[in-house]
């Protein structure tokens, strides 16, 4: 079963993911991650990447489309989707390439104010090395700058400036909210109040996934 996590920035999409890796056995396509990769790499399209994501705007869906090809032709089993799919088209592609991959089972929606989402984003600090998530209020690493699970060090992204992050605040109002309807009249939406602590979010998805069926490791 395919799951998609729709959340805005801040919403704790990265940080309910590896907890849903830790105990679901499950591809993990994140599009920020890949496309943060890309934007390393030192060619006019890394340069182009690096740019759009840093002022908050959305990359070309045929972009996307080409990244999301790529992935699906690597990996064969169940995949959770973190920052993909963000807009309608981008929901119409992934729908039909996942055809033949027993399609979207269960989309994630992490519904937080935008007021609790501007104090995090600018208190989130995440791992060079391993990419855990932090929040300097919230949930602080033990040491200052060293990330708790792996020793690497952490970082501020570039796009938690606050015009960045009122961008993709607003990307997310007008491009990525309309397919909440959308999925909400398949029925295959479930919403989460991302606003509780993490483990209490966590408790609800990791319920919600073993009632619609999936198997957790080991198990
Ligand atoms: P995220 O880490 O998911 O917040 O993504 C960081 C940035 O990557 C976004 O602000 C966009 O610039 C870009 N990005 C991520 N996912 C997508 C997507 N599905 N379509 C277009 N751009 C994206």
């Amino acid at each position: 079963m395919n799951i998609i996590l729709i959340g805005p920035p801040g919403s704790g999409k990265g940080t309910q993911a590896q907890k849903i890796l830790a105990d679901f056995d499950l591809a993990y396509f994140s599009a920020g991650d890949i496309l943060r990769d890309l934007a390393k790499e030192d060619s006019a399209l890394g340069k182009q990447v690096a740019k759009t994501i840093n002022q908050g705007k959305l990359l070309s869906d045929q972009l996307m489309a080409q990244i999301i090809r790529d992935f699906l032709s690597k990996n064969q089993g169940s995949i959770i989707f973190d920052g993909y799919p963000r807009n309608l088209n981008q929901v119409v592609f992934l729908e039909e390439s996942l055809v033949n991959r027993k399609g979207i089972g269960l989309v994630i929606y992490l519904q937080v104010s935008e007021q609790v989402l501007t104090a995090r984003l600018s208190s989130r600090v995440i791992c060079r090395n391993c990419g855990a998530v932090y929040n300097l209020i919230t949930n602080p690493p033990r040491e200052k700058g060293i990330c708790d699970a792996c020793g690497g060090e952490l970082y501020q992204r570039n796009d938690e400036t606050p015009e960045a992050v009122k961008k993709r605040l607003a990307i997310f109002r007008q491009q990525t909210r309309p397919m909440i309807d959308f999925f909400k009249e398949k029925g295959s939406l479930f919403i989460v109040d991302g606003n509780q602590p993490i483990k209490d979010i966590y408790q609800l998805i990791r319920k919600k996934l073993i009632k619609t069926g999936l198997a957790l490791i080991g198990a």
